[in-house]
């Protein structure tokens, strides 16, 4: 790959999310040698993103250490850094700085970013919601919109929000961002609500779920105060405001990006057989076509299902099990076992869409419940994707009840200093996220 030293070890795992760090434990559980990279020093937690940028959790609280999750697996070595190359022959990872990390077998987990589909202005001027640090940049813009002239009066425009997406993250993000602006009328900080329009080319909310959760959704964001445009794509972003495919122009300083996702960048250009989302394409068990000793799972994959549209989704129990998998038959591999196909346990789907609004489809025939009865679905889904990282999920189901059920004013009001989770693991042990104020795309974005 290139004349940089190499370090040796069983089995590199590239990516450090919810697939990465399942397959990295159970290899570790049984004493192997991983190396695991990741650009960041901490897990992230992309489901609670937008809690984060709401100012509803601290973003330490949705971001543990990796060396908190791996400190009983000695085996795990860490590596921070940004991965520039896979090169698949030699199961090998190039690291910014030249270091080239090579294994027996190579897990490539590095999940996926946003996709501005050549919108022009998108990738300069909107607010992506991938990361933690995308997170904490939307937090932080909001916050600087939000602050009050020398009168002390906020601007009136200053929720004017305009959601790309229909799906599960822009209905969630449009829902948070509907109840704060209430919530801030309610307590007389802003002169008016703001304008919040999601916008989506397809013909439905969520479009994955059924007709009675699509109505549901609608229903629901609309009941909130937001305006939902369906059927009209984003022809340009600019700095002060939204240009529609129908002509229409929409005043805003805040584009909050959930429109699309593909592979993450480190694999584009690398010879694997890829498709949809320019994912890598892997055979039934999670090994990739022509590679027997490379894996890719979670959000950076396609991963076959007899199901229509033929994948599985980008989905955090996904992503999970699909790590977890991989490891097990690297661990058959290993013994000289043939792997195993990948069976995924589907936990359904599910989204929030508000502090008490939520919508899930569970089972195998897809049944459609809502309100509190999803919620706890989405707690429990949600409590096994964090029991993960965390060893106390009783903590997250505490603050997540008092979330659902607590007045939104006074969240709010306590928003400078919100209500956390008391993780009450490594409290002092701090992930390091480092964010500028504009959008502009964070590395790996790219
Ligand atoms: C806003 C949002 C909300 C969501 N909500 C839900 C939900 O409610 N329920 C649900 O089931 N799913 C949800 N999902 C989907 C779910 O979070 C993902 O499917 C899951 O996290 C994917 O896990 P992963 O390990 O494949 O990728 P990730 O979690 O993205 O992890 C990839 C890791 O690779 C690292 N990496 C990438 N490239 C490089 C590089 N070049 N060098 C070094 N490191 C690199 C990244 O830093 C990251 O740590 C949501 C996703 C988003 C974005």
């Amino acid at each position: 790959m290139t004349d940089a030293p190499v370090a040796d070890t069983d089995v590199v795992v590239l990516g450090g999310g919810l697939a990465g760090v399942a397959c990295a434990l159970r290899l570790g559980d049984e004493g192997v040698r991983v190396s695991l990279v990741d650009r960041n020093d901490y897990h992230q937690f992309q489901p609670l993103l937008y809690q984060v940028a709401t100012s509803q959790l601290p973003a330490e609280d949705v971001a543990r250490p990796h060396r908190s999750i791996f400190r009983a697996h000695p085996t795990v070595e860490l590596r921070s850094g940004e991965a520039t190359r896979v090169d698949p022959p030699t199961r090998s990872v190039l690291l910014a700085g030249g270091d080239v990390v090579r294994g027996t077998h190579l897990v490539i987990a590095a999940g996926g970013r946003a996709e501005f589909f050549g919108v022009p202005g998108a990738a300069e001027h909107a607010y992506p919601l991938y990361s933690v640090e995308d997170a904490e940049r939307l937090r932080l813009h909001l916050q600087d919109l939000l602050a009050p002239d020398g009168a002390g009066q906020r601007p009136e425009d200053a929720l004017d929000v305009v959601v790309v997406g229909g799906g599960p993250t822009g209905v969630e993000v449009a829902g948070a961002l509907a109840e704060l602006a209430d919530a801030l009328v309610q307590l007389g900080e802003l002169p008016r609500r703001g304008r919040i329009v999601l916008v989506d080319r397809g013909a439905t909310l969520l479009g994955a779920f059924s007709e009675k959760s699509h109505a549901y959704a609608l229903h629901r964001l609309t009941k909130q105060g937001a305006e939902v445009r369906l059927g009209t794509g984003v022809a340009a972003v600019h700095p002060d405001r939204v240009e529609l495919d129908d002509g229409s122009v929409l005043p805003t300083r805040t584009v909050v990006w959930g429109g699309g996702e593909s592979a993450a960048g480190v694999v584009a250009g690398v010879d694997l057989p890829s498709g949809r989302g320019g994912r890598v394409d892997v055979g039934p068990d999670l090994a990739v076509v022509g590679h027997p000793q490379v894996y890719a799972v979670g959000d950076v994959a396609n991963i076959p299902a007899a199901v229509d549209p033929g994948v599985l989704p980008q989905l955090g129990s996904v992503a999970q099990q699909s790590g977890r998998w991989a490891a097990e038959n690297i661990l058959r591999d290993r013994a000289g076992q043939p792997t195993r196909p990948f069976h995924y346990k589907d936990k359904g789907i599910m989204a929030m869409i508000g502090r008490n609004a939520a919508v899930a489809e569970v089972g195998r025939h897809r049944h459609q419940v809502d309100g509190p009865v999803a919620f706890a679905a989405w707690l429990g889904v949600h409590a096994m994707l964090l029991s993960g990282s965390h060893s106390r999920t009783d903590a997250f189901l505490s603050w997540a009840w008092d979330y659902f059920d607590r007045d939104h004013a006074a969240v709010v009001e306590s928003s400078t200093t919100p209500r956390r989770i008391a993780w009450g693991d490594d409290e002092a042990d701090l992930p390091t996220i480092a964010v500028g104020r504009t959008p502009a795309a964070p590395a790996g974005s790219a």
